[in-house]
């Protein structure tokens, strides 16, 4: 396929030796490897395991630490590559997206303390713990508690959605330290804390979800959670604006992510389009047919020229809020799209696992959901970029 995926990054030729690596690896977790890990509701911990040694889940670790020391368009990069391959980065994005938590507003002990280990494998950050059954969007209204005790605090409420919750040794949580009719603003009160999950039996209940995709969620019970002092990360009641400032690296991150789905699923459905012959010519010389994928392919590009606005803004540290939510809305929406197209492109065997069409169909759906809603993010755009009246 000529060209497609060809970015316009000034370092795309630098980028391209992590895509080649990243390919390689992936290419060693075959098509059917996924489809086994997708019809046992398992987790690919081969795969991750690979990942890891190879490094590339420490990839946002400075060297310091023992990490990879590269930056937010790398990671980009190499979650885009894992779902171009027809992997699956559901299961390992979240150790990039919550990394940058601690390394901002962690203490230089905590980094020293858990950075090394999580970039050697010895322990996996992958669970991030803020929405709750009755508040989801709205996040400052959480009402997991955290209380001071003369040694730490201790924790009670419930998270769900806390995905890889099972797979993870430690949880980024998010509780509110001081209660809502205490605090000036509703964002103030919130705090951030770095869980050690290991032997919490009776404290923490991990409950699997199950869903429309493999992705290993869950709902985690909250009951009497003791924590000492050195958990709280940066300082106490600024969580939220800690999540905030995390959440333009998480949306490019995705929109990276949605991009190699959509890649994936456009090179697919374009070759079998010109394969496939009905009525004595390709289906992909149809017009019903071509088109939806061309449309599908513009729509990506755009996206990712979005992508890079944003992470251009990033890397200079200049305002990316509204960049980095439009790259991951275009994203989302252009993914699904082309995996929709994707299927009708297969016809009936779009619906047939072995082609994985219906599989990325299901996991890049996700994207317009979570880890924000793109309702959640046109309202932005609306009221912080056009300047309209809020609606919350
Ligand atoms: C598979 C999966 C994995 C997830 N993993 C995690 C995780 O690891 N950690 C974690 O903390 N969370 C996780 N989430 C949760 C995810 O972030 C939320 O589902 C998402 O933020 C939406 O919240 P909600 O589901 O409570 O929807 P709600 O906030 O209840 O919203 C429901 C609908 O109403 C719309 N809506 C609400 N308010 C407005 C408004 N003012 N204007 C317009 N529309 C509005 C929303 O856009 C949405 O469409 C995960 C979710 C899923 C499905």
């Amino acid at each position: 396929m000529k060209d497609i995926g060809r970015d316009i990054n000034p370092r795309a030729r630098e980028f391209e030796e992590y895509r080649r690596a990243v390919r390689d690896l992936c290419g060693r977790f075959d098509n059917q490897y996924w489809q086994k890990i997708d019809e046992a509701v398992a987790y690919p911990e081969e795969f991750i395991r690979a990942l890891t040694e190879a490094g590339w889940l420490a990839a946002l670790i400075p060297a310091e630490y023992d990490g990879g020391g590269l930056g937010i368009a790398e990671a980009s990069v190499i979650l885009e590559e894992i779902n171009r391959s027809g992997a699956n980065s559901g299961a390992c994005h979240a150790q990039m997206y919550v990394m940058g938590t601690i390394l901002r507003h962690g203490s230089d002990q905590q980094k020293a303390e858990w950075l090394p280990e999580i970039a050697a494998g010895r322990l996996r950050l992958q669970a991030f713990g803020v929405t709750e059954p009755d508040v989801g969007s709205d996040t400052t209204a959480i009402k997991t508690r955290a209380r001071r005790t003369d040694d730490g605090w201790v924790v009670d409420g419930q998270k769900v959605w806390t995905s890889r919750a099972l797979q993870s040794d430690l949880m980024l949580l998010l509780a509110r330290t001081t209660p809502l009719d205490k605090v000036d603003k509703k964002t103030e009160g919130l705090s951030v804390f770095l869980v050690d999950m290991r032997d919490r039996e009776g404290q923490l209940t991990i409950k699997p979800i199950k869903t429309l995709m493999n992705h290993s969620t869950t709902e985690v019970f909250i009951d009497g959670l003791t924590l000492p002092e050195s958990a709280l990360i940066g300082e106490e009641g600024q969580g939220f604006r800690y999540i905030l400032t995390g959440m333009n690296a998480e949306r490019v991150l995705i929109a990276g992510e949605c991009i190699g789905d959509g890649r994936f699923v456009i090179d697919r459905a374009a070759a079998y389009a010109s394969e496939r012959r009905v009525f004595g010519r390709p289906i992909g010389a149809n017009q019903g047919v071509q088109f939806p994928l061309a449309r599908a392919h513009m729509a990506l590009e755009a996206a990712s020229l979005m992508r890079w606005k944003a992470i251009w803004l990033y890397e200079q540290n200049l305002p990316c809020g509204a960049e980095a939510n439009m790259a991951k809305f275009l994203a989302s929406e252009a993914s699904f799209a082309a995996a929709n197209a994707a299927i009708d492109a297969h016809g009936g065997f779009g619906f047939a696992e072995e082609y994985d069409i219906e599989r990325k169909f299901r996991e890049t759906r996700l994207y317009q959901v979570a880890p924000i809603s793109n309702n959640l993010v046109q309202a932005f755009i609306g009221q912080h970029v056009l300047g309209m009246p809020r609606s919350y």
